[in-house]
This record gives structure tokens, sequence and C-alpha cells, in this order.
């Protein structure tokens, strides 16, 4: 498999430390709120990735994090982009889950704990697989505690005036390599930098590894050599995937709003601790529009999967939608399209049921070959969706062999194309009525009521074949 790599900014064959075992981590959700679509383009490239690196016999190892402290309103999060949402947090230094659980009177745990419900349902929603691990920040504290000891122990990290633990961003040359943002081009009021509530730290580009809680914060709060206080949002990732993968990382992955400052930071802090390169390929997701507009709470431009669902579309016709445009492209989702992916999934699988019923024959090779290959090259898989339609089509590949294709490829995809198998067509009784009646015109030679009556059906949703058994139909 091949992908784009944001570090190295160009497409490379991904490489396993371990043969055959590819170890994944995923920047998961902060629950405070409900994952937007443009969330689950996001998580949807991860499972594409697992989905193909396990057709090619990889074993997976696949970690997606759930932030539930920490994060803060003036930090970058999924999907927001980089400008400050109001909605998110009464003061620019407010923890966006003790804000949610503020202006709802419900706890902090009562507030993460639906949010991580909605979230996993969503997933299962898109068929994204499991991850084998969805640690969560409040649980990893001793494992946060223990990195930043290693970090002041090696002088990349010391405490301030105020007592937070900061990291030293000049003791780690390398810094801004990911995202190109280099250190003496940071200047003092740049956006990520508060100067103004963060007066102790050495440097206006270190960032905090563990906040001093102030004492009107009640909730969240551990003791520490520090003192007591809550950990800095970057400081979750690099702990938690350091832990449950190890320093050789294959595969990170996350939206591009986090490259900078969240990844360039985890990079600097694993790195730091482990002394090499700890992450071997960095891929991010490209923005979501929705209807030619970023999606923000702040002006109401927000979609859920339930919203889709709600619609009367299948959640799936979101993952096709995706599919058919590149992750590593900026995607303009309209409701548009999301209708046109659910006709295309429901004709799909109308076909393939009627396939299934035909003699079974190998699989189309050439179509096969074409597929695969561009779903490994940096997963063009709207180039790959393409090849399905001009199989579809093809009249010299016969209907078993389509079948055998599309079942076999819909393990990368995650459509769900066989759910229909089986299933008989349900013809509504008005339909019923005019394939009578057009039996009659038929029988009578009346060609003219016959066509007007085929447009008839056609209206309600069915085509009408003549064969010599009689009138086939099917729904288009
Ligand atoms: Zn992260």
């Amino acid at each position: 498999m091949r992908l784009y790599d944001t570090m190295s900014r160009t497409v490379r064959q991904v490489e396993t430390s371990t043969p055959r075992l590819a170890r994944i981590y995923a920047c998961g959700p902060t629950v405070y709120r409900d994952a937007h679509v443009g969330n689950m383009r996001t998580f949807l490239v991860t499972d594409l990735i697992a989905r193909g690196l396990r057709h090619q016999n990889y074993r997976t190892l696949v970690v997606q994090n759930i932030t539930d402290v920490g994060h803060m309103a003036n930090d970058t999060g999924l999907g927001d982009a980089v400008d400050f949402d109001p909605d998110e947090g009464q003061a620019d230094t407010e923890d966006k889950v003790l804000a949610q659980a503020n202006r709802t009177g419900k706890s902090a745990l009562e507030i993460t704990s639906h949010y991580e419900k909605a979230f996993h349902k969503d997933l299962a929603e898109l068929n994204i697989y499991p991850a084998d691990h969805y640690p969560k920040a409040s649980e990893s504290i001793d494992s946060m505690i223990a990195l930043i000891t290693r970090l002041m122990d090696s002088e990349h990290a010391y405490v301030g005036h105020d007592k937070s633990v900061y990291f030293n961003a000049r003791s780690f040359p390398t810094y801004g390599t990911l995202s190109g943002n280099r250190l003496d081009q940071l200047k003092p009021g740049h956006r990520f930098d508060v100067v103004e509530s963060e007066p102790s730290k050495e440097f206006h580009a270190d960032w905090a590894l563990w906040k001093v809680a102030g004492s009107d914060r009640t909730q969240l709060t551990w003791d520490t050599p520090w003192g007591r206080g809550f950990p800095g949002w970057h400081t979750e990732c690099s702990a938690m995937s350091l832990d449950l993968l190890g320093e050789a990382i294959d595969i990170h992955t996350g939206g591009i709003d986090l490259r900078f400052p969240h990844h360039e930071d985890e990079r600097a802090q694993s790195n730091s601790v482990a002394g090499r390169e700890v992450v071997g390929h960095w891929v991010h997701a490209e923005h979501l529009l929705f209807e030619n507009r970023k999606m923000s709470k702040s002006t109401g431009n927000v979609v859920l999967v339930q919203d889709i669902i709600d619609r009367g579309f299948d959640p799936l016709a979101l993952r096709l939608a995706f599919l058919q445009h590149r992750y590593r492209s900026q995607m303009n989702l309209t409701w548009d399209v999301i209708s046109a992916a659910n006709e295309q999934l429901t004709r799909w699988r109308t076909r393939i049921n009627e396939w299934s019923e035909s003699e079974s024959e190998p699989m189309a090779q050439t179509y096969l070959d074409s597929f695969t290959e561009l779903f490994f090259d940096d997963l063009n898989t709207p180039a790959a969706i393409n090849e399905l339609r001009n199989l579809e089509r093809d009249p010299s590949i016969s209907a078993g062999s389509k079948f055998e294709t599309f079942i076999h490829l819909d393990s990368l995809l995650g459509l769900d194309l066989a759910r229909d198998i089986g299933k008989r067509t349900e013809v509504p009784e008005e339909v019923q009525q005019l394939l009578i009646e057009r039996d009659t015109a038929r029988i009578n030679k009346d060609w003219a009521g016959s066509d007007q009556l085929r447009e008839a059906i056609a209206a309600l949703g069915f085509i009408v074949k003549d064969t010599p058994q009689g009138q086939e139909i099917t729904p288009h």
C-alpha cells in the first residue's frame, strides 16, 4: 500500500517495523458533543487503510483515543479548523468537556459517556471496524505523568512560574518539520501562543504538558509531583500511543487541522522520549465542506450521521459519497451528493441480488487488478469506484463473474453490497394493477397503450422488460 506521508511530502510505500503487522494510531474524538460527518470522513480513512492492509494479509493493531479531558476551547479541534468557536467555551482557556458540563448542568462524566456512546454508534452505522483499543485520556493519567517525568529528566520539559509543566520547543531541533512551521517563524503573538494566559513559559512556542488547576476547577483534576492539575491535550496522544503501540508506530492518522500544533507537538514529545522517529507515516484527511460552507456549530452548519438517517438515507450512502472523493482533497458534501450515492447503492444491491441467481463464475481479473491497483495507490477510491461502474455495464462479463468481483471488493469498500441478496422485490399493488392492464393491452396489440403503461410504471419507480416468459419487473 502506498500512502501520502505529510512528513516527507511524498506518496510512499507503507513499511511496517514488524513484518506483516501494522500498528496504527488514529486521533479520536473529543467527547463533548456529537462528531459530525466531517469527523467521520477522517475516521473512515483509518478504516480504509486497515481494511487494505488486512486484505494484503497484514494483521492490524489500531488504537484510537477518546479525549475526555484537557482539550481546551482554544486548541484547534477535529473539524473545527483553526478559529476559536465561542460556543465551545466561555473563556479561551476553558476545557471543552467542562464548558459543556457547565452549560447543561451535567457532570463531566455524564457528558463524556453520552458522546462516547454516540461516537461508537456512528462508527457502526458507517461500517467502520472498531479499533483494538479506545484509551481514554482520563484513564491514562499515570502514563502521562510518567511521560512528563521522562521529559523533565531529559531536560525537554520544565516547570513554569505558574507550576504548570511546559515542553521546551527549542530542545527539539526538528520542531516544525511536519507542518512546515519553523520555530523562528512562530513569532510571539502567533494565534497558538496564548501569551496573556500563560505568562510563565520561557519561550513563546513552548506548550503546556500539564496545566495547574485554578481553584474554580472542581472536576477532572489529579495530583502530581508538580501540583494538582490536568493534562495538556497533546500529552495524551504521545502517552497513549507509546503505551499501546510502542516506539515504532507505522501509521498515524488524523484530520488536516491536527497537523499543527497537535501532531507537531506530539511528534516532539514522542521522539524526545523514544530517541527516534516514532511515526513512520503521517496521514491526514482533508477538510469537508457542507453545501459549500465550513461545518461549524456557531454558523449552524453541522450535519450528523443521524441527520442523514432521519432523511431516509442509508448511512452507507454517506460512506459511498466519501469514497467517491479523494480523502486528500477538500470535498463539498451536499444533500444531492448523498441522494445520488444512495441511489447508486440501492442499484448495486439490486444488481447483486439479480446476479446472485446466476451460475458461479471466476472473478473478472482485469477489473480486479485495476481496482486494487487504484485502491492501494494512496486510496484512489474515486477511480476504483469508477472501475466498478465500468464492470457493471460491461456486456462481455457474465453476471456470475460480476457478482463474485463485487462481493470480493466490498471487503475493501465496506458498503454491505450483499445486504439484499435473496430479497424479493416488493411490487406495490398499484404497479401490479398496471402490469395486468399492460398485459391485456399487449394481447390486444395496443402498442401505444402498452408504452403509456410502461411509462406510468416507470414513474412509480419500476422498469418493465418483455421476455419470452412475460413481463419482468425491476426497481430502478
Ligand atoms: Zn491526537
